[in-house]
């Protein structure tokens, strides 16, 4: 795995769940500009050639596509045994792909419940499952990253899968950290408040509901999908060695009441 040295994570082999766009593909392009070797899951694969073709070349050898549907047990397995197989191993996994749909709790269908469920969970618990067994196996002291949501700590009305599901993530990051932390596997989270993604088009590409969304930041603007990326290579990185279980809050403040941040309640 010769590299250039230089570069934090030269000779590592990451892969990222749900990188064809957003978070995900920032995250990748994040890891490459950092020397990493990268595989690239997502569900089309003529997008994730797209992204392969953006990111900077990496002397380790070509960046991969591993397309599939986490959700799926067998998708999984053939997810980790091409990335395995073509970059030579797997060190870093980040869980990042996830998906909600809006409705009343009253109406909600059971099927887009179970979806929002089968990927934001089933579908982390299965990535992370496949890279324990590679690490066991080879011995490597992998870290995980999920990407998880401020939603895990803030209800959500009208996105009760959501809401669950990432509720559902912070205790897998927990169990998963505690489980394999004598074996030096790290888990940890990030959780990002309102992101610049496509998965928030509605309000992203409409000047008053941005205006509206910013207002309710303490920082006063939404992140982007490179501060999320910045924090996922944190908690992937030596610096954070010593950290394991923990959430990352990556929201401009969302998660410390913002109303009260001007006296109103005594
Ligand atoms: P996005 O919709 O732009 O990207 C999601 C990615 O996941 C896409 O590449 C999509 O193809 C992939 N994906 C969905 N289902 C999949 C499946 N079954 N198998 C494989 N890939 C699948 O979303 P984003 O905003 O970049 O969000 C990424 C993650 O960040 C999600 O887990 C989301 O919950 C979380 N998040 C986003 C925000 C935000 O404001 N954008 C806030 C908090 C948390």
């Amino acid at each position: 795995m010769s590299s250039n040295p230089s570069k934090r994570f030269s000779g590592q082999r990451v892969l990222i769940t749900g990188a064809s766009q957003g978070i995900g593909e920032a995250t990748a392009l994040y890891f490459a500009q950092e020397g990493a070797r990268v595989a690239l899951n997502g569900r089309k694969e003529d997008k994730l050639r797209i992204v392969q073709e953006k990111l900077p070349k990496v002397s380790a050898g070509e960046h991969v596509i591993a397309p599939g549907d986490i959700s799926k047990e067998d998708a999984v397995e053939a997810i980790f045994a091409k990335s395995i197989q073509e970059m030579g191993g797997v060190d870093i996994l980040i869980c990042n792909a996830g998906y909600q749909i809006p409705s009343p709790s009253e109406d909600i269908k059971l099927s887009d419940f179970e979806g929002v469920m089968a990927v934001n969970v089933t579908g982390v618990m299965l990535s992370c499952r496949a890279a324990l067994r590679h690490w066991l196996k080879e011995g490597i002291k992998g870290r995980i990253v999920v990407n998880s949501s401020v939603h895990q700590l803030i209800p959500k009305p009208h996105y009760l899968g959501y809401s669950a599901s990432k509720g559902a993530v912070d205790n897998i990051v927990r169990t998963l950290a505690l489980e394999y932390a004598s074996r030096g596997i790290r888990v940890n989270a990030v959780a990002p408040g309102a992101i610049v993604t496509p998965i928030n088009e509605s309000w992203v590409n409409d000047p008053k509901q941005y205006e509206a969304v910013a207002s309710h930041i303490p920082m006063k603007r939404p992140g982007e999908s490179s501060d999320i990326a910045a924090a996922m290579g944190f908690l992937a990185s030596d610096e954070s060695a010593y950290v394991t279980g923990q959430t990352l809050y990556v929201d401009g403040g969302l998660t410390l009441y913002g109303d009260f941040e001007h006296n109103w309640s005594s």
